[in-house]
């Protein structure tokens, strides 16, 4: 097994142990992990994008690192330690892609295959089984199993035509990053500020602010006033941060992981701590499918209760934290559909 980034040439092709789609935190964690446990992966990164944002996650992240052979301090080599505004607690603020980029060297070193630029298209079967996947560019992998972890795009669920249950009212939020930082904030500080239909996080970072607000009406989502007179870095971008759970995340010969088989709005704090912890789990199960076939549903049905159950924990603590926060959230006909303007 070799590991490596590569560009294909010719071989229209492959085969692997497992195949896992998509470059980000859940994908690079699931694929380090197989790598590890000695299976032969590729990982399909996806189309290549620069992730601009600075996203704020708990200290504890770090102690994950050592399960794909990364000190637990790297995480220093990619973001900052950052205090709350209360001055109570502390956490990091992660610039995602010098993040994502760390996650992908673990794979490299682990010794997993990765195409660059590849992304998964249409799926293999074999009966009922998973058995693979083609590539936009046509090419063929041959897998004993997939882990899907392409984020909020849920390739597979898609492919699957799963069930995407909604556990909230639809909710959008808005993030733009600005150049230089509010007055009254220091740089490495993160702040979190209620307002009756939503939140607005500020996560300040050399020097940068990116900001991110939940907004229950349907404004367009402009600057907070109190960085509108700084210098635009990125302009304000929506997404559709509804709680998501897909039904099942795990069935024969696949596994979804990370953002593609559940998340919650962005106030929940352990987006990407939970794409790490995911991809992890994932890539242990599948492993152990592989070891000892017969025990498959056994292992399969195990890894989507404990997925499901880290997401409907994390949605009680959220409606807790809100509830306490004065936070009220729309009902269902006051939302309406979410809408992502172009
Ligand atoms: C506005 C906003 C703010 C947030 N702030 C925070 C925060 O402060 N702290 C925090 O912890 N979390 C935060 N999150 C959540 C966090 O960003 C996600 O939970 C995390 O990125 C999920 O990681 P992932 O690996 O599952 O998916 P992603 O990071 O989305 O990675 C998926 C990858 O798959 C690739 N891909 C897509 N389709 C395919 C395909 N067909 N084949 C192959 N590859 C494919 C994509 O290109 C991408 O590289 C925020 C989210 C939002 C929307």
């Amino acid at each position: 097994m070799s590991g490596g980034t590569c560009v294909i040439l010719g071989s229209a092709e492959s085969s692997a142990d497992v195949v896992v789609c998509g470059g980000g935190p859940a994908g690079s964690a699931a694929a380090a992990t197989l790598a590890r446990l000695g299976l032969d992966v590729l990982l399909l990164t996806g189309a290549a994008r620069r992730n601009p944002w600075v996203e704020t996650v708990p200290i504890e992240l770090g102690a994950l690192l050592p399960a794909l052979g990364l000190p637990a301090t790297s995480l220093l080599q990619v973001g900052q330690r950052c205090c709350w505004d209360d001055e109570r607690r502390t956490a990091l603020h992660l610039d995602r892609t010098m993040f994502d980029g760390l996650l992908r060297r673990a794979v490299a070193a682990a010794g997993a295959r990765s195409w660059a630029g590849q992304a998964a298209e249409r799926v293999m079967r074999d009966g009922a089984r998973i058995a693979g996947l083609t590539t936009v560019s046509g090419l063929t992998v041959r897998a004993r199993a997939v882990v899907d972890a392409s984020g909020m795009r849920g390739w597979l669920r898609r492919r699957l035509a799963l069930a995407d249950r909604r556990l909230s009212p639809p909710m959008v939020a808005w993030r733009g990053q600005v150049a230089g930082l509010p007055a009254g904030l220091g740089d490495c500080r993160a702040r979190f500020s209620p307002f009756a239909e939503g939140w607005l996080h500020l996560a300040t970072s050399r020097g940068r602010t990116t900001w991110t607000r939940l907004q229950g009406d349907r404004r367009v989502g402009e600057p907070p006033a109190e960085l509108a007179h700084l210098p635009m870095i990125v302009p304000p971008r929506a997404c559709d941060v509804s709680w998501r759970l897909a039904r099942p995340v795990a069935g024969p010969g696949w596994l979804l992981a990370g953002d593609a088989g559940g998340r919650l709005d962005p106030g929940w704090g352990q987006g990407l701590l939970f794409a790490v912890i995911s991809g992890l789990a994932a890539a242990r199960t599948a492993a152990a499918c592989l070891a000892a076939p017969t025990q498959e549903a056994m292992h399969l049905s195990a890894y989507d209760g404990w997925f499901a159950d880290r997401i409907f924990d994390g949605a009680a603590t959220l409606r807790r934290r809100y509830a306490g926060s004065g936070i009220r959230l729309p009902s269902e006909d006051e939302a309406g559909p979410v809408r992502i303007p172009a």
